[in-house]
């Protein structure tokens, strides 16, 4: 039935529409806003969920599809901060989600998927990130993911989803089994609605399930060659924990794949900065341009006290202090180690530092003596609040 328009009352609270819609609201930035609500959970997998966020004021998203935002939560009384892809198209701006795989024994992702439910205020702070194939347009692109890898790919599957874009994509996305792939079902409406999207999926064992019509395996140079034969001529993204990252680099490597159409991300930074497996890997950017410790160089030095643990070391002017403190095996917590996740965020009780950051940390949390110790190099001696 028709509604008589003459009945509808904007000024009843029970059909008032949200106040974004059909107007430009203002972009969020965790510089001005810096509490998001969760407004939804969903369970993709039995240990997979999705978090959806809102900005309470109303206020609209913009990112590159593969960036990813910093969660700040206290759990158990301790500041903790880690690292999630923003899961969704950047084409939706009203709401950003997370996608988080629980990591057995993982402090914050057990935390998230037993404690966070709609309605409740999280710090985040973002967006951040480089590796998006919005920065290398393309024609043809081979989407490599495992595991909950999937989300920065996911992200530009569903933009170039929501954008009708008419790109070229073959997404292979590994899994430990068909009922532990994340987004199955939507990857496949997808692939239903683009001539040119495919997606394949490969599956190391059968799991509960006794019919599975797709492979089982594990991703070899072989196998990519029967999914994507054109694959050399691809640009490439890949995301997964470090082994599969590895071995995907090998098969590249073995095919003689061009470096520079090559972009990868870990989600745990530290693996990649050791210098596993670089071969095909884009060098980390500097955060400031210049090569970061000089081995070998004379370089003054300062001191650095650890003020808590009631450590001290020495740091090269030349030297992040993440890296000194590394080196004299001082653990803080890091991540990206690029300046833009915000994970290294420590109290400078006393000294100076030069920080060149890439929005891993808020003007006001500077103007307040923090700093990001991945990017800082000392200026004077320090003393931290650690
Ligand atoms: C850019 C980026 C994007 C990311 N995107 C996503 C995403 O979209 N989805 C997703 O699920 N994850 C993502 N991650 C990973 C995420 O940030 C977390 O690292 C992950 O959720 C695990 O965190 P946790 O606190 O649960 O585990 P942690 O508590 O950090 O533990 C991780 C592992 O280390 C072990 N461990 C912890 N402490 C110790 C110790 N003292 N000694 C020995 N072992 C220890 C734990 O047992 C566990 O196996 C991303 C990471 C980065 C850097």
């Amino acid at each position: 039935m028709m509604r008589d328009a003459a009945q509808f009352d904007p000024t009843d609270s029970r059909v008032t529409r949200p106040a974004f819609w059909g107007t430009l609201p203002e972009r969020w930035t965790s510089d001005v806003e810096e509490t998001l609500v969760c407004c939804h959970v969903r369970q993709e997998t039995h240990d997979v969920k999705s978090f959806f966020f809102r900005s309470p004021q109303g206020r609209t998203f913009s990112f590159e599809p593969g960036q990813f935002v910093t969660l700040e939560l206290e759990i158990d009384g301790e500041p903790v901060n880690r690292c999630y892809t923003i899961s969704s198209s950047p084409a939706r701006p009203h709401t950003i989600s997370i996608t988080v795989k629980r990591v057995p024994d993982g402090k914050v992702s057990n935390w998230l998927h037993d404690n966070l439910q709609p309605g409740a205020s999280i710090r985040v702070l973002g967006p951040g990130g480089e590796f998006t194939c919005a920065r290398h347009p393309a024609n043809k692109y081979l989407f490599l993911s495992a595991g909950s890898g999937i989300t920065p790919l996911m992200s530009m599957s569903r933009a170039h989803h929501d954008l009708a874009e008419d790109r070229d994509i073959v997404f292979v996305h590994s899994a430990r089994t068909p009922d532990d792939i994340i987004f199955a079902r939507e990857l496949e409406l997808i692939a239903a609605s683009h001539t040119h999207f495919r997606t394949s999926f490969v599956c190391e064992r059968l799991g509960a399930r006794t019919a599975w019509p797709g492979v089982t395996g594990f991703l070899t140079l072989p196998l990519l060659k029967l999914i994507a034969p054109d694959f050399m001529e691809r640009e490439i993204f890949v995301c997964g924990p470090a082994p599969y990252m590895k071995a995907v680099r090998d098969l590249l490597d073995e095919a003689g794949f061009q470096r520079k159409q090559y972009h990868e991300e870990s989600f745990s930074f530290e693996t990649l900065n050791a210098g596993e497996g670089e071969a095909l890997a884009e060098a980390p950017a500097q955060a400031d341009g210049e090569a970061g410790s000089e081995a070998g160089a004379e370089t003054a030095t300062f001191k650095v006290t650890f003020a808590k643990s009631n450590r001290e070391i020495q740091c090269g002017t030349n030297q992040h202090v993440l890296d000194a403190a590394r080196q004299a095996g001082v653990r803080l917590p890091s991540s990206c180690a690029q300046g833009m996740c915000g994970t290294c965020k420590v109290k400078l009780v006393s000294g100076q530092v030069q920080m060149n950051h890439k929005g891993g940390i808020r003007q006001r949390e500077i103007d307040q003596g923090m700093a990001l110790m991945c990017c800082s190099k000392p200026l004077s001696d320090l003393v931290i609040d650690k």
